[in-house]
């Protein structure tokens, strides 16, 4: 399901008394951090093939995923910087894959990384990605942003060991938060 609600301010605060108010976004500050960090490993991580950790775009393998960054398919516009709202572009695993600071920076191979995307998840994803990365009035509330970082950090425990049968449990999570993600989670 598409959310349009809340479209604007990220936090519903009129007559809050000001010292809540602070703390409100503080602790909501603090858990889009927890979770943007946590989707960055994740995305590094999963970038493991033979020999290291490979760019999305230009294939360079490295051998620690620290050294790649994890690339937007699709970036968000300007003036994305408000950081007490967590984008949907920026949790939505379909749309990042791990990339060298080059091809990250530049952003040059942004057309390969489209056109491997597509291929690799299948036309109809690709669209319903773009589409759900589009909405503007996407805002989790602060429980669905818990509930996220818990699940994300499981994720992230089972990538780190570095074994087969861990990495298969990782991605069927993966896909687990995907489709929650898309089917609106409820
Ligand atoms: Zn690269």
């Amino acid at each position: 399901m598409i959310h349009k609600h809340g479209k604007g301010k990220s936090i519903k605060m009129a007559g809050v008394p000001g010292p809540v108010r602070y703390l409100v976004i503080k602790k909501t500050r603090a858990i889009i951090t927890s979770i943007k960090h946590l989707i960055r490993d994740i995305v590094r991580m999963r970038a493991a093939s033979s020999g290291g950790y490979a760019c999305y775009t230009c294939g360079k393998v490295f051998r620690d995923w620290h050294d790649l960054q994890s690339g937007h398919c699709e970036h968000g516009g300007r003036n994305i910087n408000d950081s007490t709202i967590l984008y949907a572009r920026d949790v939505n695993l379909d749309n990042l894959r791990a990339q060298c600071p080059y091809c990250n920076f530049y952003g040059s191979k942004n057309e390969k990384f489209k056109a491997k995307l597509k291929k690799e998840i299948g036309p109809t994803r690709f669209d319903w990605m773009q589409l759900w990365n589009r909405q503007t009035g996407w805002r989790p509330s602060f429980r669905e942003m818990a509930e996220m970082k818990l699940k994300l950090s499981l994720m992230r425990n089972f990538l780190k060991n570095d074994d087969p049968m861990d990495m298969e449990i990782a991605t069927a999570m993966v896909e687990e938060y995907q489709q929650e993600l898309y089917s609106g989670g409820k």
